[in-house]
């Protein structure tokens, strides 16, 4: 027999995805210019033009067998170097190379964290509104995900809920800010809070729990937002990162964990994560990115485009009555739903051929995430659709 948890996981669509097709079918019937699909998290703007640039002048200067061969396991040296020089320039906090594990981008390092530090039964804090796919890698990797229930007010952090889901069996908390699906970012008192709660649990199990940070939309914010960097206010904190979206190259899958030397015991912790990404059958990163991404490791792609977009829509959905939390970051909007059923309205968003997700699915119901990495454009055309939808509950 198959292993039934995988082909359960391969055959069941996603609910972005479902819409995604929906959106297709749609478009052949009315136009694709009246469907407003605002369902995948794609970066819409182009990277960088540095980043081709690099990767052309890499691919005529670099020897071919370097070029196309395999690196360390680890990432290239220089590659590593170079990613250490910006993060410790860009965060006034010193990292060098060794670091550095490069990945098969965010997906891939959180994953080589879930299976380096946790033993079949632990468990791995997680906050709602989350990234669906945290639960099918914790799991993966033999521990659990607990759920901590969405602070709707603010989407910070809930501090009773999460000392209360604190155990021995605590191996990880896992922090995403800027948030997908929210958008927000965490303000420095959160993160002092959390860090200052972590340090106490650690403490009295003589045990440290690892903060897993998540953070591909670090460069993505707006207003000047300052997203604290975590090695700076807790030691056992582990970062995931991934240009996928702040140079916007998510087919390119490339990423990081950075082990700081903070880590207690981080050589040890670097091993293990290593060793994940063997066993995972990783064996490098991709190569030619390793090092496009490296030299362009200071850039970031047009973020201008969100913010306009951002602000189109936060302003348009209060102007409708729709109780909205304001994005800092990422290219995502979080409002409440018409109705406590979130999936109710969001089939009924399809009459007025907009595409967007449940909140279920991120863990907080009675919520609905919009991406607004489309063109600027298409949101405005939506307003009417959004008006119409707003109206159909009056
Ligand atoms: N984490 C979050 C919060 C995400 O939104 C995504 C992708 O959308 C990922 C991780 C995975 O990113 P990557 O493409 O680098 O694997």
């Amino acid at each position: 027999m198959l292993n039934q948890k995988m082909v359960g996981l391969g055959t069941q669509r996603s609910v972005i995805r479902e819409l995604f097709e929906f959106g297709k079918l749609r478009a052949a019937e009315i136009g694709a210019e009246n469907v407003y699909d605002f369902s995948i998290g794609n970066p819409s703007v182009p990277a960088p033009e540095e980043v081709n640039a690099t990767a052309k002048r890499l691919i005529e200067e670099l020897d071919p067998v370097i070029l196309h061969g395999y690196t360390s396991a680890q990432g290239d040296a220089g590659a590593r170097a170079l990613i250490a020089d910006s993060v410790s320039r860009r965060f006034d906090f010193k990292v060098n190379a060794d670091n550095f594990y490069l990945t098969v981008g965010a997906a891939a390092a959180l994953c080589c964290c879930f299976n380096g530090i946790c033993n079949p039964g632990d468990e791995v804090i997680v906050f709602a509104p989350y990234f669906p796919e945290y639960k099918v890698f914790i799991e993966k990797a033999g521990a659990k995900m607990v759920l901590i229930p969405a602070d709707t007010a603010g989407f910070q952090i809930d501090f009773e809920k999460l000392e209360a889901a604190i155990t021995p069996r605590t191996k990880a908390v896992l922090v995403n800010s800027p948030n997908n699906p929210s958008g927000v970012v965490y303000s420095e008192e959160t993160v002092k809070k959390l860090a200052q709660m972590l340090r106490d649990k650690s403490a009295g199990f003589g045990e440290p729990i690892y903060l897993l940070s998540d953070e591909p939309y670090r460069e993505i914010v707006f207003d000047g937002t300052e997203v604290p960097f975590l090695p700076k206010y807790y030691d056992n904190t582990l970062i995931s990162y991934s240009w996928s979206k702040s140079l916007s190259l998510p087919g390119e899958r490339l990423g990081y964990v950075l082990v700081p030397d903070q880590v207690e015991e981080h050589e040890l912790v670097y091993a293990a994560i290593a060793g994940a990404g063997r066993a995972l059958g990783y064996v490098n990163a991709p190569g030619l990115f390793q090092r496009v991404c490296a030299q362009c490791a200071d850039l970031t792609g047009d973020i201008s485009i969100y913010e306009t977009n951002r602000n189109l829509l936060y302003e348009g959905l209060r102007d409708l009555g729709f109780s909205v939390v304001k994005p800092d970051g990422t290219f995502y909007i979080f409002p409440q739903t018409l109705e406590e059923d979130d999936v109710a309205f969001c089939e009924r968003a399809k009459d007025f051929n907009l595409l967007i997700v449940p909140g279920v699915g991120f863990g907080c119901p009675g919520h609905t995430r919009i991406s607004y990495c489309v063109p600027t454009e298409r949101i405005e055309r939506s307003m009417a659709a959004f008006k119409k939808l707003a109206e159909s509950y009056r």
